[in-house]
């Protein structure tokens, strides 16, 4: 078993998949129940909570997008690239450490 996914705003143990909104407040990896993700995105909190949840469709298609984005970028000849590269390995772990943390454990 993996870590148990406990909303960080009101303590509920989130038990369905559907429930679930993963993001970064912060540089950390954060569970929220709905809800909770939904009252904090509208407050002053959003400065520091990401407004793009880490898990669900949108989130699956954007991973795919950016791992395709990610071929041409290797051709550039740009020492910039290495920024961009580094922007994107950082989103896909996040992404990563999210499902696996998280979402794999849940229904
Ligand atoms: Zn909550």
């Amino acid at each position: 078993m993996g870590k148990k996914a406990i909303c960080e705003e009101c303590g509920k143990t989130i038990t369905s998949k559907n429930d679930l909104v993963t993001t970064t407040a912060l540089l950390k990896l954060t569970t929220y129940c709905k809800d909770c993700y939904v009252e904090r995105i509208k407050s002053f909190s959003s400065l520091f909570v990401s407004n793009t949840p880490l898990n669900g469709k949108y989130s699956n298609v954007m991973s795919v997008i950016v791992l395709i984005a990610l071929i041409p970028i290797m051709f550039i000849q740009d020492p910039l690239k290495y920024l961009l590269i580094i922007l994107v390995a950082v989103y896909l772990l996040y992404r990563l450490a999210s499902y696996l943390l998280y979402e794999r454990h849940l229904d």
